[in-house]
């Protein structure tokens, strides 16, 4: 970085400074060094900093320092000429690294000298240069202090108007058509501006100063209520406002609402209001997945859930997330988070939603509006369509919604917020890679199967598109290809590299395949854990060419090396390479599929895998589990498991969690979503055996080797001995969830402390990167942290993207960059 002291001189001398103090001094002595203390600089500012209301505040702070310059945004940055008195100059520095505006990210300020001559006396912003801007597209934001304060200020311009927003806050990604982002290039494009919304948004001391979006009653969108049915709505029977306050009440009256939001519709009920709950739920073809909530302010939340300061925080921040927060004292009805003991809370998040709660002191269930695993509707004439069976009434506006975006999920474990699904507020902000991403080639991640996102990687950065869902579903699927055209079109992205999942069944691979040979890219398959063994590293900033570590990658399934399925894997690896060192058990899936969805069946499978149906009889026939498994095809399975028909085997730790909570009782027959036995397991953790119980009453698992590769693996069989000694001890369901957690906590810190010390040829690993949807589990995710640090590990693990296959694309870019990079040294 270039420095000077106080007093040195720099760029050209001006000639026609338009001060007549400075054109006397300039033009009569062109020559003489001036005796002052001035100085000109160029400064460049990178990170998040353009669509944010940078130039004016770099307007604003030039003016307050006396400074004489311009501000432009380009391809590299905000680029500031700026001249004038050295100790002002390092004030206003100062003021720009310590009070940029609340959107914007500061990764670094570059200061050179000024190449070009400052003729003006005054400070000017001026127009982007036609240069290709990198940085345009943001993630939506949450109503900022001051336009909430508008928006209820009875005599403000902007009284309840629903669409306010400022350069502070509001649409960014889900109104954008086209690059480079300005008002004729959005959603917004057909709304002109009054002429006192055109005075602020031309007026650098204005926080509306070039808000793309800006708006009033006068002249933007407008919102209105109507029937699913198609008759007249008498608004005045509901309100004496407007048809937000309308929509209130209804949701007062127990009404199930579809609402237009920022990225999508949502369906939204009463949550106290057991009935509707219910209705919804069963409406929507939800199963048994929890409702999102929304409640108006931190006060309703409190009620319902405990919050720590860092959660409501993160509730109040601008990227506004649904939070996982312990459910409190007072109970909503159990449809609304079934079985589960996080509620997921966010608060109003544009002026329509604070305008809609501002009288509802109970919170409301706000769901996307979609039929089970649709993508959410954004267009008016679809919702109507697709949602008119399960609204009675719809809140909708003009605006449309060019980008599809769900609401984002966050939760505190172990300390530290973690981004579950990245989303509105946080997608397409992008992450910074760390040192040696810079030179490598464009590369497109594709992502995975489930809770899908893709990644761009460029010059450094990677770009982790939003949550997109599960691919399986043919809607999601038409909706991740248009999402990857509309994201390739705002990034000016090409990329040279195409990184796909191993597995040959999954769409997305198919999906890269195809585009890598229709365009002729190169096409890198990326193994799934090492894929998200890569996505931690690169979250947490290890260099492209660092040395091995210990990645722990503990999920569902995924396809192995070996063509077998994987899901609880101990790696060795760098960005370029893994050796897969110990993993879990294989035990078979009877069923295929089906397992994921019948979890009695991993229960049986591990059973026969571990002591036989005579031994399960002889020791354990008075437990109810024998009771049911009796009455299950038992032959049928013993023959697909002997001759391996529809049961492939997998070493997965999802499925070993599966099988724990339906030998518990927990739904053993069927389940709605993939994990949710293992989520209800969680949930009955009792606290105290957790933490205050002797360890060695935690479950026993050894670590033997397997026959066929002599790899390490986690042996469960003395596990299931003590687990099902509990249940005929008839000991507590919630003690024996503690007990479970705990014991694999224990094992897996063996494996990874015996793998750091026996198994690696070189250096001892010191460094273990854990990943993978069961990480998603805060007990197990604290217990494994926790003891990893107690013998001095270096501990990696996911905040800003997902843990599970929604962080994939992350980490199949970062192997497919390092790879590239590699081959072509
Ligand atoms: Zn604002
Ligand atoms: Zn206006
Ligand atoms: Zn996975």
């Amino acid at each position: 970085m270039w420095r000077d002291c106080c007093g040195e001189r720099f760029g050209q001398q001006p000639r026609h400074a338009v001060a007549p103090e400075r054109r006397n001094a300039s033009v009569n002595a062109p020559e003489r060094v001036i005796e002052t203390s001035e100085r000109a600089e160029r400064i460049v500012v990178r990170g998040l900093v353009q669509g944010v209301g940078f130039r004016p505040t770099v307007w604003r702070s030039a003016q307050h320092h006396g400074l004489r310059g311009t501000v432009a945004n380009d391809g590299d940055g905000v680029v500031i000429h700026v001249s004038g008195e050295a100790c002002a100059l390092e004030d206003f520095v100062t003021a720009l690294r310590t009070d940029p505006p609340p959107l914007a990210r500061i990764d670094e300020i570059v200061r050179g000298p000024c190449e070009i001559t400052i003729y003006a006396d005054d400070f000017r912003i001026v127009e982007s240069r036609a240069t290709h801007v990198t940085t345009g597209v943001l993630p939506d934001a949450a109503t900022c202090s001051e336009c909430l304060h508008e928006i209820f200020d009875p005599f403000s311009r902007r009284y309840r108007y629903p669409f306010t927003n400022c350069t502070h806050c509001g649409p960014r990604l889900s109104i954008i058509e086209a690059i480079p982002y300005d008002r004729a290039r959005t959603t917004m494009a057909h709304f002109r501006m009054c002429p006192s919304c055109t005075s602020e948004y031309g007026d650098p001391q204005d926080r509306r100063f070039h808000a793309e979006p800006t708006a009033c009653h006068a002249c933007g969108p407008r919102v209105w209520i109507e029937r699913a049915d198609g008759k007249a709505v008498a608004v005045h029977a509901y309100t004496m406002m407007d048809d937000v306050d309308a929509a209130c009440t209804l949701l007062q009256r127990g009404h199930i609402a579809a609402i237009k939001g920022l990225g999508g519709f949502q369906l939204a009920c009463d949550a106290t209001h057991g009935a509707a709950v219910a209705r919804l739920r069963e409406l929507k073809r939800r199963g048994g997945k929890p409702f999102a909530l929304m409640a108006r302010d931190a006060g309703v939340i409190r009620r319902y859930a405990e919050a720590s300061d860092e959660e409501l925080a993160l509730l109040a921040s601008a990227a506004a997330p649904i939070v996982l927060l312990r459910a409190a004292a007072e109970r909503l009805p159990e449809s609304v988070a079934p079985g589960v003991a996080t509620l997921g809370f966010m608060l109003p998040n544009t002026p329509l939603h604070h305008l809609l709660l501002k009288r509802m002191t109970r919170p409301i269930v706000l769901t996307s509006g979609n039929l089970s695993d649709e993508p959410q509707c954004i267009a008016n004439g679809d919702a109507r369509q697709r949602l008119g069976g399960i609204a009675e009434f719809f809140l909708m506006h003009d605006r449309d919604i060019a980008c599809r975006v769900d609401d984002s999920v966050v939760a505190v474990s172990a300390g530290e917020a973690r981004i579950l699904r990245r989303a509105r507020g946080y997608a397409p902000a992008p992450l910074r890679l760390p040192a040696g991403f810079e030179t490598a080639p464009p590369v497109l991640g594709m992502g995975g199967e489930l809770k899908n996102t893709f990644c761009l990687l460029r010059e450094g950065k990677a770009i982790l598109s939003h949550h997109m869902g599960d691919l399986e579903d043919a809607y999601t699927f038409a909706d991740y290809e248009s999402s990857l055209r509309r994201y390739q079109a705002l990034f000016e992205f090409s990329p040279a590299v195409i990184a796909i999942d191993a597995h040959p069944e999954y769409l997305s691979s198919k999906h890269g395949r195809d585009l890598a040979e229709t365009q002729g890219r190169t096409l890198i398959q990326v193994q799934h854990h090492h894929a998200h063994i890569a996505a931690c590293m690169a979250e947490n900033g290890l260099p492209l060419d660092s040395a091995p570590i210990l990645g722990v990658a503990l999920d569902g399934l995924g396809y192995g090396a070996d063509g077998t399925f994987w899901g609880g894997e101990f790696l060795r690896a760098n960005y370029r390479d893994f050796t897969r060192l110990a993993t879990f058990k294989p035990v078979a899936m009877p069923g295929g599929e089906l397992a994921v969805y019948e979890p009695w069946r991993n229960t049986y499978a591990h059973l026969m895998a571990e002591m036989g149906w005579a031994h399960f009889t002889m020791n354990y026939a008075e437990l109810d589990l024998h009771d049911f498994l009796v009455k299950q095809p038992r032959a049928l399975l013993d023959d697909m498991i002997k001759k391996g028909v529809n049961s492939p085997p997998a070493s997965s730790c999802g499925r070993l969690f599966d099988a724990v909570a339906a030998a518990c009782g927990i739904l053993r027959e069927s389940v709605s979503y993939e994990g949710e036995a293992a989520i209800r397991l969680e949930a009955l953790v009792d606290e105290k055996t957790l933490e205050e119980e002797d360890e060695i009453l935690a479950y026993p698992f050894s670590i033997p080797r397997l026959n066929v590769n002599n790899l390490p693996y986690i042996e469960p069989f003395a596990m299931w001995q003590a687990l099902l000694g509990d249940l005929i001890l008839k000991t507590p369901v919630p003690v024996i969830a503690a007990r479970f957690h705990k014991g694999l906590a224990i094992v897996i810190v063996r494996m990874v402390d015996k793998l750091s010390r026996y198994e690696s040829v070189e250096e001892p690993v010191r460094t273990v990167a854990l990943s993978g949807g069961v990480f998603q589990n805060a007990v197990l995710m604290e217990q494994v942290v926790k003891r990893l640090r107690a013998l001095d590990f270096t501990v990696l693990t996911h905040r800003q993207a997902p843990t599970n296959d929604g962080g994939l694309a992350l980490g199949q870019a970062a192997v497919a960059a390092a790879r590239a990079a590699h081959s072509s040294l």
